[in-house]
Order: structure tokens, then sequence, then C-alpha cells
């Protein structure tokens, strides 16, 4: 669909469409690698517009959604390797990436948008949002084993912040444990339950802050509501 160049610009939110006109004239922009200086219709999905040299495009609506991630995906945008990724799973017009990441074998909670702003947010250590996860591990962690790990322990070049445990099923040769913690370094859990001996067989995130998965199914996704939005905000 053709749109005039004017309206395109505004749309981009480069100024008003007005004032748009008025930048044309001037000889500030450029179509396809090509100075304009008239009000020209162009095809907002072809051509590349330049304004003083950087390409302009339309503002994107804000989107926020949540995706219970199935094991077997990866939460990048794109895979070299061609593996599956979140984004064969949420398929929506806007350029949207994932906030924070699952592993490849972890299911899950995970907060998908394009508003960087609130990914900032989300992931900035001082904001100390809690990261709930439940996880089958080997064996049954004893009282001083979940002390390690309330007080934080060495993982590698660092010192887990304190974190949270306490086990909710004891099975014969595994147990069923939460864990809150509210940093995000690679595998954190993973290593933490290794780190005192109970390596994870399954892990899964169930909440972030105030967000939950309720009754969200795995590989199933849904737009956050206006409470939850203006709780990331
Ligand atoms: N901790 C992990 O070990 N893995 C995850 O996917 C998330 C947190």
């Amino acid at each position: 669909m053709q749109e005039r160049l004017h309206k395109y610009m505004a749309r981009c939110g480069v100024a008003s469409r007005r004032k748009s006109e008025e930048i044309i004239f001037s000889g500030m922009v450029k179509v396809n690698g090509e100075t304009i200086k008239s009000i020209i219709s162009i095809d907002p999905d072809k051509d590349i517009v330049e304004v003083n040299g950087k390409v302009i495009r339309p503002e994107e609506k804000k989107v926020y959604i949540m995706l219970n991630k199935p094991t077997g995906v990866i939460t990048t945008v794109r895979d070299q390797f061609d593996r599956k990724t979140v984004l064969d799973i949420v398929k929506v017009d806007e350029r949207i990436f994932p906030v924070g990441r699952l592993d490849y074998d972890t299911s899950g909670l995970l907060i998908l948008t394009n508003d960087g702003d609130v990914a900032y947010k989300m992931t900035h250590p001082s904001r100390e949002i809690d990261k709930v996860y439940i996880a089958e591990v080997a064996g049954i962690p004893d009282e001083s084993e979940m002390d390690r790990f309330r007080k934080g322990l060495k993982i590698e070049d660092y010192i887990t912040s304190p974190a949270k445990i306490r086990i909710i099923k004891k099975k014969t040769k595994s147990s069923v444990i939460e864990v809150i913690i509210h940093e995000g370094r690679n595998r954190q859990v993973r290593k933490m339950c290794e780190a005192i001996g109970h390596p994870v067989i399954k892990l899964k995130r169930v909440r972030i802050g105030k967000l939950t998965l309720k009754d969200l199914k795995p590989g199933k996704w849904r737009y956050l509501t206006d409470e939850e939005i203006n709780y990331l905000k």
C-alpha cells in the first residue's frame, strides 16, 4: 500500500506532517538512496527512507507477552543451527525479544516484548525481582545443604545472593523443591543445586515478581493484562 512521504515520516515520529513537508523540501530526505524534494508516494514495506542519513521506521505499538516455554526450545530470536526458538511459537507482527532467558531444557514463564525500557527494568539487579522455580532434584537436600543455599554459595567465581529453598515433596530417589532467587546468571539454579550435591532433573519457572503462569499450558502464550504491564513499568 502506497503512503505519502510526509505522512509516513510523521508515523515514524520524525515530526508533524506539516514539519515533515518542510524537511522534505529542505533536501534532508532520501528514498532508496535518492534525495527527494517533493511529496511523493512510497511503499512503506519496500522503500527505505532516510532523514539526515538515518533510516526511519514506524514506531511500533508496544506489546507484552507471557509464554509458557516448553522444553526443547531456545530462548533467542534466531538460532544458527536452525533449532526451534521461542519466536517460532510466538508469532506477532512486532519485533519482540525475550526478557532474560530460560535454558533449552527449562520450561515455564518467559516474558517477550519490544519495550526495551521494561526489559531493562525487569533484568536490572537493583530491582531484585523474585524468580520462582520448581525443580525436581536428585536425592533429598538436608537442612545444612539448604542453609548453604540460603546464605549464598560459591559458584565458579562468584557468591550467589541469599536464596530461598523449601522442599515441596519427597520421593524415593528425588525431591521436588521450590527455589526463589532474584539474580539471573547463566544456569544459576542448576549450578546452585549441583553445588549442594542435588543436580536438577527437571526445572520450571512459575513466577517472576507478581506475574504467574496460572493455567497457561506449555507452548501457549497470552498478552499481559494492563495491570501486569503497569506493574512491570
Ligand atoms: N536457572 C537455570 O539453571 N536455568 C534456567 O533456565 C533458569 C534459571
